[in-house]
């Protein structure tokens, strides 16, 4: 099987499948796509499948070439994060040297958006005279920022975020999470399709901080719709909190309150916050769209309000008695 280990992102997988079982690939891909969406992986299995020559999968994954390049300690295929001409300019000198352990050499670029016109400008000489067996991949989340002479002389592919079935059962399956299945489906739905943010929560004790900032936004939320007395408690415990952590937490009421004024017109549209739809309406359904707008707008400022240095309790009582003022 081709890339294998890449999930989802099928037409990726075709398509620098075919290229490299046939030695057709590009001298330069543009992989486009979301934070966390497999970019990074599309880069190291392209460049393992481009050098591996064993097996019939591709890459094999565990010849030695395989193996260095997957833990990123193969010194023909180099990844860097830079943005200035000069940078890009000493990057550029290296790709003329011969290939030291492999047959190519392959030049990642993460965050090729961020290079500033110059620097994509000295690029460029590159990529019109591609240096022989020399591969570029410029990773990007944003294809637009670059030149459009850059984009005429590369292969654009885009990865796409992954649906949660598929990343939960991608987990499960590998056995990733110690987590019940409940709170394991909180943290894919925070993700937004993101296998990588996954994985970076699943280390260590991020995953218990998620979850419970998550739980409190929904009671926060719940709590300002409902509840004066409940709103008031929750609020108060976030008095002292430092003020990025209530704008954070503030965030998710967004969002999650994104889902409850979706969810009235479209029942079954996915939700970016809420794991059950049924939850959602429950919360939702005893209250009109304008109510749940005026909340949304009271959020947002008090969001504004803590980025120009309000008080965490200036910010969080303006929203208390904004839900009071415009009545229930
Ligand atoms: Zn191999």
């Amino acid at each position: 099987m081709i890339f294998k280990s890449l999930i989802g992102n099928e037409d990726i997988k075709n398509t620098l499948g075919v290229a490299i079982k046939n030695s057709s690939f590009s001298h330069a891909y543009i992989i486009e796509g979301p934070k966390g969406s497999g970019k990074h992986t599309v880069a190291r299995l392209a460049s393992a499948g481009i050098m591996c020559n064993k097996g019939a999968d591709i890459p094999c994954g565990s010849c030695i070439t395989c193996q260095k390049i997957m833990h990123d300690n193969c010194v023909d295929v180099r990844f860097y994060t830079v943005s200035k001409v000069d940078d890009v300019r000493e990057i550029i000198a290296m790709v003329y040297e011969s290939t030291t352990e492999c047959d190519y050499k392959v030049i990642v670029f993460n965050d090729a958006d961020k290079l500033n016109p110059k620097a994509q400008n000295a690029l460029l000489i590159s990529l019109e005279e591609p240096p022989k067996n020399v591969v570029f991949f410029l990773l990007c989340q944003d294809a637009g920022m670059l030149l459009e002479t850059i984009r005429s002389r590369a292969q654009i592919l885009r990865t796409k975020p992954l649906d949660s079935e598929t990343i939960f059962n991608h987990v499960k399956k590998n056995a990733l999470a110690s987590l019940s299945d409940e709170n394991l489906m909180e943290i894919i739905v925070a993700s937004q399709g993101s296998l990588g943010y996954v994985y970076d929560m699943l280390d260590g004790d991020k995953s218990k901080e998620l979850i419970k900032s998550r739980a409190l936004a929904k009671s926060f939320v719940a709590a300002l719709l409902s509840s004066d007395a409940d709103a008031v408690s929750i609020a108060s415990s976030m008095f002292n909190w430092q003020r990025e952590k209530v704008k954070d937490t503030l965030f998710l009421c967004l969002i999650a309150l994104r889902d409850l004024i979706v969810i009235k017109k479209s029942p079954n549209v996915p939700l970016t916050f809420f794991t059950s739809h049924n939850e959602a309406k429950d919360i939702s359904s005893p209250h009109n769209i304008k109510k749940l707008l005026n909340l949304k707008d009271s959020i947002e400022s008090a969001i504004d309000a803590l980025a120009v240095n309000a008080s965490t309790i200036g910010a969080l009582s303006s929203i208390i008695a904004n839900t009071k003022k415009k009545g229930r």
